[in-house]
């Protein structure tokens, strides 16, 4: 096992890598921005190192400067946490070159599946459902239009290299899908260096339904069951649960069988997330693989009782998953929100600044991840997500009612936060009724 870790992240994250690392008797060197010096979580962390100014692309991104307090600090190993370089395969080649573990997977296995275009290939071998649209990436005009013909508008263009909701766009007829072949591939090219991309189906209703999946080094991969994160605003996730609401067994086991069986194809080590959409007669759709601990990996640790974190730093010290896919059972419910500082009447604008007042709730079944404390100054450099309020219960329906109940006992002023939303989501009748899909909290914001 390694003796010592460096964590190249911030916030609850880091805070979260360290708790696990501790329990594990690793000792945890922690980088931070000059804009993070008062950072609490960096209070927990054995030794820290400052690696540069407040915004991301002169710290938490310089490859150069992250390798260098590594190297300072002589550590085995580096956990990229989620955001910032966690998908970077070059930094993932760096660290192996520098003879340094990184926490997840090879350059290689990440290549493949966070490509979009290679990942689909190989999910098709391992049968994993896939939207019906173009066979990889887009050579000829004419082919796409034919494409789109057969499976019917509306239809989406996607980059191959493709993140944070960039570079897609929904066509409804043949002349619109001629413009956006062009305009995707030009954004592509400009944001992410690689122009290419692809066309599927576009879903109207959907829901958001994931696969938590585990893979060593030893060729094995089990996975841990889904959540649900249809509860979304411009894409970003507020809310998700776990295990996935009103999901037919058969439908569930069989999705997240050929999740783990794409994950193992790709001989990849670490945590990954296998994204679908749910259509209304829960026909699941892939659309991409996060290869990294993600930010809602809580409620899935509070279903089947695994610390996925700490699992992340077994399998890259190269310890064989200690589960078989029998040995892991749901046990209740989980619900997440996320805490952000933003202000939801004034379309969500981020609200950094000094947090006067902060007293988190507490109880039976109540987590709550958090980097911060009354005192704190939000710098405005990064995201506004300012801790995760998790709730655990037998049922869903007591779940909600300890989540509202939660969300009653959090107090935080004078930042405005995205509680009273939550509040707001909680009690809907909809959210009760498990039927939440990708645009209707939109939808209620606007109503
Ligand atoms: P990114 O990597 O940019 O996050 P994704 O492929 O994960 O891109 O898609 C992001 C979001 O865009 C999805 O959660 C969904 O809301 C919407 N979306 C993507 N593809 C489709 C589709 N085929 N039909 C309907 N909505 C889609």
């Amino acid at each position: 096992m390694f003796s010592r870790i460096l964590i190249a992240n911030r916030g609850e994250i880091a805070l979260r890598i360290i708790r696990a690392a501790r329990e594990m008797g690793i000792e945890t060197v922690c980088v931070y921005s000059q804009a993070d010096r008062e950072g609490p979580w960096l209070e927990q962390a054995d030794q820290t190192v400052c690696i540069g100014p407040g915004p991301a692309t002169e710290s938490y991104l310089r490859i150069d400067r992250i390798i260098s307090a590594a190297e300072i600090a002589n550590v085995d190993a580096i956990h990229p946490g989620y955001g910032f370089l966690a998908e970077n395969a070059h930094f993932a080649e760096v660290c192996r070159d520098c003879h340094i573990e990184f926490i997840g997977p090879s350059p290689e296995a990440m290549g493949t599946l966070g490509d979009k275009i290679s990942c689909k290939r190989m999910a098709r071998a391992a049968k994993t459902p896939l939207f019906p649209g173009s066979d990889g990436a887009i050579e000829e005009e004419e082919e796409a239009v034919e494409t789109a013909a057969k499976i019917g508008y509306p239809v989406i263009v996607k980059a191959s290299a493709g993140g944070g909701g960039r570079g897609m766009r929904i066509a409804h007829n043949e002349g619109a899908l001629r413009t956006s072949i062009a305009a995707a591939r030009q954004e592509a090219e400009s944001a992410f260096g690689n122009g290419a991309v692809y066309l599927e189906k576009f879903l109207e209703r959907a829901r958001h339904v994931e696969i938590q999946v585990l893979g060593d080094k030893h060729g094995n991969a089990v996975h841990l069951f889904d959540r649900d994160c249809s509860s979304q605003r411009r894409h970003q996730k507020l809310i998700e649960e776990a295990p996935a609401p009103a999901i037919d067994p058969k439908k569930r086991d069989a999705v997240a069988r050929s999740a783990a069986d794409l994950v193992r194809r790709a001989d990849y080590a670490g945590a990954a997330t296998v994204e679908f959409l749910m259509d209304q007669d829960q026909n699941f759709y892939m659309l991409e693989v996060n290869t990294r601990v993600q930010v809602e990996h809580p409620v899935t640790e509070l279903i089947t009782g695994i610390d996925i974190v700490k699992a992340t730093i077994r399998i890259a010290a190269g310890e064989p998953l200690p589960w078989k896919q029998r040995d892991i059972k749901i046990s209740g419910h989980a619900i997440e929100c996320r805490i952000n500082a933003e202000d939801p009447d004034r379309n969500f604008a981020p609200q950094p600044g000094r947090l006067e007042r902060y007293t988190p709730p507490g109880g039976l079944g109540v987590r709550v991840d958090s980097h911060v404390r009354a005192g704190y100054m939000i710098p405005p450099h990064y995201d506004s997500m300012i801790g995760k309020l998790i709730v655990h219960a037998p049922t869903r329906p007591e779940a909600i009612a300890r989540m509202r109940s939660a969300l009653t006992e959090f107090d935080i002023a004078p930042n405005r936060t995205t509680i009273p939303l939550h509040r707001r989501i909680m009690d809907s009748a909809e959210f009760k009724a498990a039927n939440v899909e990708i645009h209707a909290i939109e939808q209620m914001l606007k109503g």
